[in-house]
């Protein structure tokens, strides 16, 4: 369960023509809106890595088309992929997008650094402390803060509430932190006003998670969002400096969660 505590609203310019949503309630919404959401079909550090390679700029649908064709025809194992040729490899990559040569050398650096230094079973850095399994998840392509912290906590282990682009853009939007050019400030914005209210069971961060992420894609647009179809829009601040004609009038200062 998300802890209902009250929110932390730092931008908020007009409090008196907004409810106040609780990170709870927000998600409660978002829940109630998109329904329970799956995690990835990944299981373990090791296939989440190649899932966050699997594609470049493309749908989740076709990340997960990748993923498991290369699962199908090849395992999804190191040493599977460290010695599959780029005849069954390549094929497989160009589903995925753009330079599908770079994928492939991704793959194998993968498939090689995990038969290296973690003696095939990437598994092993779950027993380690947070800050040590995430250095070593970094060590990947791709994988960066955020990227680890959310492998980190779909293998169960958490740090807080990693935000990938779209879910940073909704809070930022809800109010939790300015918005600025310089995205690292702006996260690190977010994490501490929200650092305080998040769940501890890491089940109820992966929805949150997983939610805010869908919200952002489907209609908390980063051009254009469809605030008038938000179940978020009564309690956000850039739907009152930007949309505030189709807001309906305000209630009470404090919604409850449904
Ligand atoms: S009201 Fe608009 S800006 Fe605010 S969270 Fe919803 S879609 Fe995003």
């Amino acid at each position: 369960m998300l802890r209902d505590l009250s929110p932390l609203r730092v931008v908020n310019q007009n409090p008196e023509s907004l409810q106040v949503l609780t990170l709870s309630t927000t998600i409660s919404r978002l829940k109630q809106h998109y329904g329970h959401l799956g995690p990835p079909p990944a299981r373990g550090p090791f296939a989440l890595v190649m899932w966050e390679n699997a594609c470049y700029l493309l749908p989740d649908e076709r990340r997960r088309e990748v993923f498991e064709a290369l699962e199908k025809k090849v395992g999804m194992k190191p040493a599977a992929i460290a010695r599959a040729p780029d005849s069954t490899l390549l094929p497989l990559a160009q589903r995925g997008g753009m330079r599908p040569e770079t994928r492939v050398f991704r793959w194998r650096e993968i498939a090689r650094i995990t038969l290296q230094q973690f003696n095939g079973d990437l598994n092993t850095i779950l027993t380690r402390p947070y800050a040590e399994a995430k250095k070593a998840l970094k060590q990947f392509p791709n994988i960066g803060e955020p990227g680890a912290d959310k492998i980190l906590l779909f293998c169960g282990m958490s740090s807080g509430l990693p935000l990938e682009s779209n879910g940073l853009r909704v809070l930022v939007r809800l109010g939790w932190a300015r918005a600025q050019k310089d995205y690292g400030r702006m996260y690190r914005d977010v994490q501490q006003n929200i650092a305080s209210v998040l769940p501890h069971n890491p089940e109820a961060l992966q929805q949150a998670f997983l939610l805010l992420r869908e919200h952002g894609r489907v209609l908390c647009k980063d051009k254009n969002p469809h605030c008038n179809l938000c179940p978020l829009a009564e309690g956000c601040d850039y739907a009152a400096k930007t949309a505030a004609t189709f807001l309906p009038p305000p209630r009470s200062k404090t919604l409850s969660s449904p």
